[in-house]
């Protein structure tokens, strides 16, 4: 262990990891999922603007978005770039990002966690653009089209990869690193698995033709986003628990941001929209948390 010096107890790690894992989970989730690509809420720039550059690791915004949303039209048939059941767990987990089938590199680039974002810094602004064109609005927003250039994506990311584990080291000492590997490795074994999990697994309350499921840890550990199935049948909802006791962080957050006048245009279907598309409608018919009038806007 050595005798390294270093400014705060181990106590204060697992804070120091929610700190750094919270905003990237909110900037994928809540930023480029449900505003960015569904515009499913309205977001002050001061607060998008950051979410999105930290969370920047995820892909650039155009490529990210145009991929996210082929992937809403075409989904679990052949051309869906990431459907587990066309194209096997492995590819849409990982191996599509690089083109790569074989096994062994699909988990070799899902355990690289900060080794894949120095990675990813030169390749992703350079591949999966071809739905690029179905994110025009967002390449619009001057710092989006900025972010998503190679160049400005590089020193991002870099700066994302050089900021945490500077700090990291600085704040807990070098085995400290050790545990802030493992955690950049699960920002992607997470929310990949958005991908590829939850078009496998999970529950399916609504009539939907997807292959799309609920599962509930992986909504707990992704803002929200693991209750996929949901989503797929309301993508344009802000809110994705969408039914008694489905925790979503992402919601919450964006509520709290409505409250302090940092979001508006919050989009969620009523409860006779839910009612009308659930399998089996009776048990809930007491149990629809009520809506106010101004949360059922939506377009
Ligand atoms: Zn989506
Ligand atoms: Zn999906």
């Amino acid at each position: 262990m050595g005798n390294h010096v270093r400014m705060l107890s181990w106590w204060w790690l697992p804070v120091w990891m929610f700190a750094l894992a919270a905003p990237v989970a909110l900037g994928v989730s809540l930023m480029y999922h449900r505003v960015l690509t569904h515009r499913s809420a309205v977001i002050s720039p001061l607060v998008a603007y950051p979410l999105v550059a930290i969370a920047a690791p995820a892909g650039t915004p155009v490529g990210w978005i145009g991929n996210h949303r082929h992937h809403h039209r075409v989904t679990d048939t052949p051309d869906d770039p990431h459907s587990p059941g066309e194209h096997g767990f492995w590819y849409a987990h990982a191996g599509w990002y690089l083109g790569a089938r074989s096994v062994p590199v699909c988990i070799l680039y899902s355990v690289a966690g900060p080794i894949r974002m120095l990675f990813d810094a030169w390749w992703r602004p350079r591949t999966g653009m071809e739905f690029a064109h179905l994110a025009r609005d967002v390449a619009r927003d001057p710092f989006y089209r900025w972010l998503s250039r190679p160049g400005p994506y590089a020193a991002v990311v870099v700066s994302h990869v050089l900021i945490t584990w500077s700090l990291t080291w600085l704040l807990f000492g070098p085995w400290a690193l050790v545990v802030l590997y493992a955690l950049q490795v699960g920002y992607f074994v997470l929310g990949d698995a958005v991908n590829s999990w939850t078009h496998l697994h999970g529950d399916r309350p609504f009539r939907s033709d997807d292959h799309s499921g609920n599962v509930a840890w992986l909504a707990l550990l992704t803002a929200g986003d693991g209750w996929h199935h949901n989503h797929h049948v309301f993508p344009t909802s802000i809110r994705h628990g969408l039914l008694p006791g489905q925790v979503d962080p992402s919601y919450g957050f964006c509520r709290g941001l409505q409250r302090l006048g940092l979001a508006s245009d919050l989009r969620e279907p009523s409860p006779e929209m839910l009612r009308a598309r659930l399998v089996n409608p009776r048990p809930l018919r007491s149990d629809v948390r009520p809506l106010s009038p101004r949360s059922q806007r939506s377009r």
